[in-house]
């Protein structure tokens, strides 16, 4: 982990990346953030293709952009995972990944979802499903799922607190406390764009 806590801003790359962009090992040239998009929960037995939210199941098996469930017992929903860019909030590096629900929590954010009545005060538990890459394992970790009034992805907030889980798991901790560029870019660097050896020199 980096030891550097100080603010994105006194990081001349941190301009150089939101104003001019940065080359990167997939051909192209990134300028400024963009979102991680983590394709489904660990364990979906399914294909990869997604149906439409509109024809959600919950017996069975089902995969959406948004929803799956597996074996009409196991129900996840889309979320937003956001770690904070030290000193330049609510600038943010974003993964969506996974969270599962309890059934009627799940069903309830369905139901808020469809109607429009999405509220941010309303908070359920919540589990990360997913392997986020550049983390140590993070399946399981337990955190709190916020509805977004604007519609999109729920967010969810780490906090680690199941028995038997390590209290201080690196991806609770850069979620509360922040991330700065080097992090930034070892994260980008763990989904395949690694922008390293793009940055023009500063001085
Ligand atoms: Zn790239």
């Amino acid at each position: 982990m980096e030891t550097n806590t100080g603010s994105v801003l006194a990081d001349p790359r941190w301009n150089t990346f939101t104003r001019q962009g940065f080359t990167c090992s997939c051909g192209d040239r990134h300028t400024g953030l963009f979102p991680i998009h983590l394709h489904h929960p660990v364990g979906w037995p399914g294909k990869d293709e997604y149906e439409s939210d509109n024809t959600l199941r919950l017996d069975g098996d089902f995969l959406s952009a948004n929803f799956c469930v597996v074996q009409g017992k196991f129900f996840a929903m889309r979320v937003r995972l956001p770690f904070l860019m030290r000193g330049a909030e609510p600038a943010a590096f974003m993964f969506t990944a996974w969270a599962s629900l309890d059934r009627a929590d799940f069903e309830a954010f369905i139901d808020a979802y469809k109607t429009g009545k999405l509220d941010p005060d309303t908070r359920v538990r919540a589990r990360l499903v997913n392997r986020v890459g550049g983390f140590p394992d993070s399946f399981n970790l337990m955190g709190s799922a916020f509805q977004q009034p604007d519609g999109g992805p729920a967010l969810l907030l780490i906090h680690g607190l199941q028995a038997g889980v390590n209290n201080n798991h690196q991806l609770m901790v850069e979620q509360r406390d922040g991330i700065g560029v080097d992090r930034m870019l070892e994260l980008f660097a763990a989904y395949g764009h690694d922008m390293r050896s793009g940055i023009p020199l500063t001085n």
